[in-house]
């Protein structure tokens, strides 16, 4: 090893689910959205004026924050956005969680939370969940230097109550706590009202599930205003052109589609309560997913047995060879259609 290697930050990066590059794939292994944006989004690409691309972008993304400001009914202070949720994750972790203190997070949750913290040199514990896949709100009683979970969880799909997150964040007065919410709009309960009680709760979300706009790349936090200023100051100290001209204006007009919001997310939803029967039937087991997938087992074939065989009939899903979780496979709701083949295709595998 070279003596220059000694100072390298060296990590080991998350990994991300494939993106296969052949055609004819049905992709149910990214939670990504099976329908297109909104048709004012393909408007506002139509109508972009390219004149524009001259100039650096609006630094604070105003267009897109005052659509998000009276989406939500948050003032315009109290949002911050970034290059998708993980670009927000990292840059509140890095703002956030500085304590001596561990910060705290679920053993099964979303990887890149130990991958942040890695990287950022922060030191992290984690909490085992309970069988059925719940968090136990017991083990987040302080002792922490910040804590950070998803509601719903991911990959187990499992939505902790607006009364757990409250327990947890009454007994934290002193932390940091992040709620990422990046599958809250497939029917889990937001803890957004609750920013107006806890100073310290940052809760973040993300265009790239409910609104079908993973490949643009928009995330958002919203909190107290002085969460936001802090977050603010280390993202201008870091880069302040993170949201280019394009991103920000297809971005509020997403936003402004409400109706197609709702539209697609209610057909999600219905396909997804159509999968739980439809896997049910075919003996696997899973718990009440609220997102736009749900994590199941089969006692009949091992994980990686039906994950390898899906991929060889193009169907890609994700399994993690991982403690606790190798049983299961994660499986995004794509379209019905999209989905009775992939039950066509388990069925096979599963009486062969
Ligand atoms: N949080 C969770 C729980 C996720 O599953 C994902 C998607 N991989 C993200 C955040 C990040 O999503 P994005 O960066 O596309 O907004």
């Amino acid at each position: 090893m070279n003596k220059w290697e000694d100072n390298v930050r060296r990590v080991v990066p998350y990994v991300p689910g494939e993106q296969p590059k052949e055609s004819g794939v049905i992709k149910l292994n990214t939670n990504e959205n099976p329908y297109p944006p909104s048709p004012m989004v393909e408007a506002a690409l139509r109508d972009f004026d390219t004149a524009k691309l001259r100039l650096y972008p609006d630094t604070e993304a105003k267009v897109l924050v005052k659509e998000l400001s009276a989406h939500y009914s948050v003032p315009e202070d109290q949002i911050f956005v970034g290059v998708g949720s993980d670009d927000v994750l990292s840059m509140a972790f890095m703002t956030f969680f500085n304590s001596d203190k561990p910060i705290f997070f679920p053993d099964i949750t979303y990887s890149f939370y130990d991958v942040w913290a890695e990287l950022h040199r922060i030191p992290y514990e984690t909490k085992p969940l309970r069988d059925d896949f719940t968090i136990d709100p017991k083990d987040y009683m302080g002792g922490n230097g910040g804590i950070i979970f998803p509601n719903p969880n991911a990959p187990t799909g499992i939505e902790e109550s607006l009364e757990m997150i409250e327990e947890v964040l009454k007994a934290n007065p002193d932390v940091v706590v992040m709620i990422d919410e990046a599958y809250v709009d497939f029917g889990c309960k937001s803890c957004l009202p609750l920013i107006d009680k806890y100073d310290n709760l940052l809760v973040i979300q993300t265009f790239s599930k409910s609104r079908s706009m993973a490949g643009i790349r928009i995330g958002y936090a919203m909190g107290s205003k002085k969460l936001i200023q802090y977050l603010n100051d280390v993202k201008f100290s870091f880069n302040s052109y993170t949201m280019n001209w394009l991103t920000q204006e297809l971005g509020a007009a997403a936003v402004r589609d409400d109706e197609y919001f709702r539209r697609t997310i209610n057909d999600i939803i219905e396909t997804r309560e159509y999968s739980k029967k439809r896997l049910s039937e075919l003996g696997f087991s899973f718990g009440d997913s609220k997102s736009n997938f749900i994590f199941a087992r089969s006692d009949k074939k091992s994980a990686e047995y039906i994950f390898t065989e899906l991929k060889k009939r193009k169907i890609f899903v994700r399994f993690w060879n991982k403690p606790r979780i190798s049983e299961y496979l994660r499986i995004t709701i794509g379209t019905r259609e999209q989905m009775d083949s992939l039950f066509k295709a388990l069925e096979e595998i599963l009486n062969d």
